[in-house]
């Protein structure tokens, strides 16, 4: 289970793991494979993003939670399902003392821990959560595929009804619609119950073991199982196989078909288009009824935007009483590749308001102080930092966009006086700093 070798893994003092000699000292850093530095220009549109994001939870009402990026390596093993890829293969696990701690690889999990541990239900009514931040996978990098990651996702936590399912669902549509996003596809299926499962796995079994020897090896070890989770199988070999694979839908109790029944017309009556996927079966253990996928044909290979479903059952799993609800998480990066793909063009980095220009230390020291004159109006205010000449500064200014320069030296000082110029016209005249600051109001 434990993937990385950390310094942790055993008890090690620093002195022993880092290399104290100097000679042999490593010179050329960088990140990990599979993790990406978000540059200032980058960071611009994840400001964007992540403000849309917070608008839209907002206007549907969901509350942020934030959760550690640490969880116990046993929750997420019990939450997500021992068999699937992500706890079998892609954990960042290590241990400190007697103390399991893993990089959360989702969302999910995490939030239905804090809901038992902290006895959210009391709060009264459903739990309607959204969080936005950093998950782990060891996955093999590829495009839109990283091992750090950043996920935005809701959970409605504490309604069994189908209108959670759909609320879920229009909460992360609105997410894509807000942005421009367009050639998308929402796939929907239900997974049904333990009861619905029990019947269609034997069915499954059926069906594969005449192909067994035939099938990928990876489905052959879910085979007996977990041969639902060949339905999930992206290996060739199975493609065909899979094709004329009993349906799900056709194995469904009652309470699972009428519930899937009713999340389909809410969803036709919120017109929200989906295509039925009886093959949706998604990579996590903890689903049950309602799973949905939402894909774009313009992310290539890896092409879900997004995905999530029912979990009823995962919080009694977890410990708590038992707690219906669902959820979906999304993809920052994939969501930003879209957006590239459209063209859709998202924020460039904010220019600055004033910059002040300064000549000699007496006008550095004013600047320094007085700076905060502007910022304290609303205004964004910025001077140089490193001593720069007169003519570097005006060129930095520039550079950043700014609307106006304030140009001091001593002497103006003297005289009560600064240089206000207006970038956009060049234009300048000299006025009382009191002035400038009402310029800069108006
Ligand atoms: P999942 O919970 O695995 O369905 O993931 C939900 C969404 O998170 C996916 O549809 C992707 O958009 C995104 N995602 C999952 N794994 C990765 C990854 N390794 N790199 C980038 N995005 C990911």
């Amino acid at each position: 289970m434990t993937q990385m070798s950390s310094p942790f893994s055993k008890s090690v003092s620093f002195g022993e793991f880092f290399n104290p000699n100097p000679i042999m000292a490593q010179n050329n850093f960088s990140t990990h494979h599979g993790m990406v530095d978000i540059l200032p220009e980058e960071a611009a549109k994840w400001q964007y993003l992540e403000s849309l994001i917070r608008d839209v939870a907002r206007s549907f009402h969901f509350e942020e939670i934030r959760t550690p990026i640490l969880e116990q390596t046993e929750l997420i093993a019990r939450g997500i399902g021992a068999l699937t890829d992500i706890v079998s293969k892609e954990m960042f696990a290590f241990s400190r003392g007697e103390d399991n701690y893993v990089l959360r690889p989702e969302g999910t999990a995490p939030v239905a821990r804090a809901y038992i541990q902290h006895s959210l239900q009391q709060r009264g009514g459903t739990q309607n959560l959204f969080y936005i931040g950093p998950m782990f996978r060891a996955e093999r990098p590829q495009k839109g595929r990283q091992r750090q990651f950043h996920q935005f996702g809701a959970e409605v936590l504490g309604s069994a009804d189908p209108l959670a399912d759909a609320e879920i669902i229009a909460f992360m549509m609105e997410v894509y619609k807000r942005i421009g996003v367009k050639n998308m596809v929402l796939k929907l299926n239900s997974v049904g119950d333990p009861e619905s499962r029990a019947a269609y796995k034997t069915a499954l079994q059926d069906y594969f073991r005449p192909f067994l020897s035939q099938l990928s090896e990876i489905s052959q070890a879910r085979f007996d199982k977990n041969p639902m989770r060949i339905l999930d199988s992206k290996e060739p070999e199975d493609q065909h196989i899979k094709a004329n694979a009993p349906k799900i839908t056709d194995y469904l109790n009652e309470d699972c078909s009428n519930h899937f029944e009713k999340v389909k017309s809410h969803l036709d009556r919120l017109g929200i288009t989906y295509i039925l996927d009886p093959f949706l079966v998604r990579g996590l253990d903890y689903y049950t009824k309602t799973a949905f996928e939402l894909t774009s044909s313009d992310l290539g290979g890896q092409d879900a935007l997004g995905g999530g479903g029912r979990y009823d059952l995962l919080i009694e799993e977890l410990g708590g009483k038992a707690t219906p609800a669902v959820g979906f998480a999304s993809g920052m990066e994939r969501l930003l590749i879209v957006c590239e793909e459209l063209g859709i063009e998202l924020a460039k980095p904010k220019s600055v308001d004033v910059y002040i220009v300064t000549r000699g230390e007496v006008a550095q020291a004013w600047a320094m102080e007085n700076i905060r004159t502007i910022r304290e109006t609303g205004l964004s205010a910025t001077m140089d930092l490193s001593g720069k000449s007169m003519k570097a500064q005006m060129k930095d200014a520039d550079r950043k966009g700014a609307r106006f320069a304030i140009i001091v030296g001593e002497d103006e000082l003297q005289q009560g006086l600064v240089n206000f110029r207006v970038m956009a016209d060049s234009t300048e005249e000299s006025i009382s700093f009191t002035d400038a600051l009402a310029k800069l109001n108006t």
